[in-house]
């Protein structure tokens, strides 16, 4: 006897009335794509459960992809017995003494097959004394066990369970429509991305960069910090804007407390151009409140008038060290560390304006148009489609 199952449960779907089936389709493709390295491996569902046969391949690499996919709740290592009483003793007494250091157990029969001639609570009596007689270093205790036997008697089969591990919560990859990350080199964006993600949204990528004074390895950066976020959820594409002139011109001819606004409402500008050829209708950032001159109520105020696209901003209430908590569990920590120039820290100010007035930056602009930049710099873009590839995976558990 082995568990040759894995069950999957996707709690807060169940809370959305209409749109579930549409969510439960999508988490089982996700699901069904996070194991493209198996070809064999069908994911199936049934009555409120997905279910994956191992068909003989170990269930842990599988387990690992599972508890990356957003949407489901938790996992359990299952045995599939038939529904008759004996095979299901025998299931529950594989399932107990399988169980490392237990010395207590409790055992939870759910009976969703309600043509199943015994109840839940004569089940759970009758299990639990086969247990005990068939044993002798255990005993129940329904408050603490150390290991609670699930059994799950469904329609065409019973599972058996002795373990419940998280899953990755959230919604899945793709029911939240699209969102276009403003994605530096830093620390924040990536998390701001996981986050979105985690909503079920689909991400793409905007990155600007000003070579020759960024590097390719500062272009890098970007596109293996993307890998990264491309193991929560399938492929993402980046836009690489060319960013070196249109900085060049904003340095020249703008007051230097004024400039970093101002580059960042053409920033804003191309991301919103770069929303309406791809039909994306919103954009994310990886703003946090207070957190630099450039990121108060005032500078956003000034930023985001460019735009009537949300600006989603996931980390806008988070301390600085909670980001980094998300960002070393998600692995992107070691990436965005690394010593590269970005292009926001080479044309960086020394006193940026923290309270920057929209009338004051109206006038500035009328000196200079910016446009024919912009559609040089939107001309100029270089998409790159960035698949997930499970070889290359680093991330290893979610806390
Ligand atoms: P991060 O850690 O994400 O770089 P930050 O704390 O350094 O954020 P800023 O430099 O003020 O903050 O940038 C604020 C946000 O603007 C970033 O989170 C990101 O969304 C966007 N951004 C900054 N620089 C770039 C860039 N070169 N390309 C694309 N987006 C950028
Ligand atoms: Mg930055």
């Amino acid at each position: 006897m082995h568990y040759d199952h894995i069950l999957i449960r996707y709690g807060e779907l169940a809370l959305k009335g209409k749109n579930k089936n549409q969510f439960i389709t999508q988490l089982q493709r996700n699901i069904q794509q996070a194991l493209k390295h198996y070809p064999d491996i069908r994911v199936k569902r049934s009555q409120g459960r997905m279910f994956i046969e191992l068909n003989g391949q170990g269930p842990e690499p599988i387990m690992k992809q599972c508890k990356k996919v957003f949407g489901i709740y938790s996992l359990s290592l299952a045995l599939k017995v038939e529904n008759e009483e004996s095979s299901i003793k025998e299931g529950a007494l594989f399932a107990l003494t399988g169980s490392p250091n237990a010395k207590t157990f409790k055992v939870s029969v759910r009976r969703v097959n309600k043509g199943f001639p015994i109840r839940s609570q004569e089940m759970n009596r009758i299990l639990g004394a086969h247990l005990l007689k068939n044993t002798s270093i255990y005993t129940v205790n329904v408050h603490e066990p150390d290991v609670e036997i699930k059994v799950e008697i469904r329609e065409k089969a019973t599972y058996i369970m002795s373990t419940v591990v998280r899953g990755a919560g959230g919604l899945p990859v793709g029911t939240g429509g699209k969102s276009l990350l403003l994605l530096s080199g830093g620390i924040d964006s990536p998390v701001a991305g996981y986050l979105m993600m985690k909503r079920g949204v689909q991400l793409e990528m905007v990155h600007f960069h000003s070579p020759p004074f960024t590097s390719e390895r500062a272009k890098q950066k970007v596109l293996d910090l993307t890998k990264t976020l491309t193991e929560f959820g399938g492929s993402i594409n980046v836009h690489l804007i060319p960013f070196t002139t249109l900085q060049q011109e904003i340095f020249k001819s703008m007051p230097e407390r004024y400039a970093m606004t101002i580059m960042r409402r053409v920033m804003l500008t191309i991301s919103e151009k770069i929303c309406h050829e791809k039909n994306i209708l919103s954009l994310t950032t990886g703003e946090s409140l207070g957190q630099v001159a450039s990121q108060t109520l005032a500078s956003m105020n000034a930023i985001n008038e460019v735009t009537n696209l949300p600006v989603l901003r996931p980390l806008v209430a988070l301390d600085k060290e909670e980001i980094i908590t998300h960002s070393k569990r998600i692995g992107t920590y070691d990436i965005s560390i690394r010593p590269y120039e970005d292009c926001c820290t080479i044309f960086v100010p020394k006193s940026p304006a923290t309270n920057p007035k929209r009338e004051i930056i109206h006038e500035l602009e009328k000196k200079v148009d910016f446009t024919p930049f912009m559609n040089e710099a939107i001309a100029k873009k270089e998409t790159i489609k960035i698949v997930h590839n499970v070889q290359s995976d680093h991330f290893d558990e979610l806390l």
